[in-house]
């Protein structure tokens, strides 16, 4: 690698070296279609099954309730399309919250236009949605709760053991994007009371191009790509069975390594998070602090100045940051995210994402905290917003 430093591990991990080399006999040697019946079919089938065992072990999972996905983006529709309709007799309520991925947004905003109701639930200052809320928000005619596991652009984790329970309780089907934190936090599906849950390889070190749906047993879903028998006849289309591959070896490793990882990693974002409150001032940390904040996560809004100012600064010196959620920068209009918590358009458009991975190391947040209190200085200087 070169000496440039990457911070937006919650945009994209590069795939590790073990997954890579796992992969790689897949694309010439064991090519076959999994739905063939020869012994070039066969072997790829046995490989592809032993992932869907191994990311079902890695979230205390069926083997049998995990479908194969192109994205977590795919998992996220489909786990939000896929059950309307066997609840068409319930009603056309659904219950979100206002700082989710616009993958389920985005989902929602469609649903709405064709007269489904969604309820988008506010969330505290620090980006936490209140359980007490989603009780206020239930009717006889919810048919569906999405809330993510951990949030991409703050990092705080909600209590979805408890925004469960209550779904559980009221007969309500729960869904969780759980693309942040698969491989970060333990999720395990013998006892959180969860329906349907997403994740995505390339989150965890894995390939992209491979997502997962986990869906109950006894959750109906309806397919939502016609074609050949894959996935139980639900998602037709040639499994990209190297990426699925891929994925089962990265989510195994991650979940082996994730204690240790996350000690280490966690104490770098409170080293950079620290550093930059006394380097820089007016400076405010967006999300909580501690266990209820990805031990990846950083993202600090910085008065006076633009987001977009600092990360060409940055990325000039070979550092890669975010401004907020990958999908976003570049748009003009400020975090939804940010705004939710309760941040001024201003504020909010001088924020930052630094988001730590498993090749950063002190060096790197010793480089963060040497350089960026210059670069913040010299743009303020530039402001006129600024007066010293
Ligand atoms: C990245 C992300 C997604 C989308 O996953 P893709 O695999 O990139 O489509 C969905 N939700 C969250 C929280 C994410 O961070």
């Amino acid at each position: 690698m070169t000496d440039r430093i990457y911070l937006d591990h919650a945009a994209t991990t590069a795939v590790r070296k073990e997954v890579f080399d796992y992969m790689l006999p897949f694309f010439t040697e064991h090519f076959g279609n999994p739905m063939s019946v020869h012994s070039f079919g066969r072997e790829t089938k046995k490989y592809l099954e032993a992932a869907r065992e191994t990311i079902a072990n890695c979230i205390g999972a069926e083997p049998r309730e995990i479908m194969f996905t192109s994205s977590g983006t795919e998992a996220d529709n489909w786990a939000i399309k896929g059950v309307l309709k066997g609840q068409s007799k319930k009603g056309k309520h659904i219950i979100t919250s206002q700082i989710e991925h616009h993958a389920v947004l985005h989902t929602l905003e469609q649903l709405e236009q064709q007269g489904y109701e969604v309820t988008y639930l506010p969330v505290d200052r620090e980006g936490f949605v209140d359980p007490d809320e989603l009780k206020k928000a239930i009717r006889k005619d919810t048919i569906l709760v999405s809330i993510m596991h951990a949030n991409n652009e703050i990092g705080a984790i909600q209590p979805i053991d408890e925004l469960g329970l209550i779904c559980k309780e009221n007969g309500i089907i729960f869904h969780v994007d759980a693309v942040q934190s698969a491989g970060v936090l333990p999720i395990d599906l013998k006892h959180l009371p969860v329906d349907l849950l997403s994740l995505s390889a390339h989150k965890f070190y894995g390939p992209k191009g491979a997502g997962a749906l986990f869906v109950r047993k006894g959750t109906r879903i309806e397919s939502m790509i016609s074609g050949g028998g894959q996935e139980r006849g639900l998602r037709g289309g040639t499994h990209n069975h190297v990426a699925i591959i891929g994925m089962g070896k990265a989510l195994e490793l991650a979940v082996l390594e994730m204690e240790e990882n996350n000690k280490r990693i966690s104490k770098l974002r409170d080293q950079l998070i620290d550093g930059l409150f006394e380097r820089i001032p007016e400076i405010r940390l967006n999300g909580p602090r501690g266990d209820k904040r990805l031990p990846n996560n950083v993202n600090v809004s910085i008065k006076y100045i633009e987001g977009e100012g600092m990360l060409l600064h940055l990325d000039m010196l070979g550092i890669a940051a975010s401004s907020g959620s990958a999908c976003t920068s570049g748009s003009l209009d400020p975090s939804h995210v940010l705004l939710a918590i309760g941040l001024t358009h201003e504020i909010a458009h001088g924020s930052l994402r630094l988001s730590l991975g498993r090749e950063n190391t002190e060096a790197d947040v010793k480089k963060v905290l040497e350089v960026l209190p210059e670069i913040v200085k010299n743009l303020r200087s530039m402001s006129p917003l600024y007066e010293g």
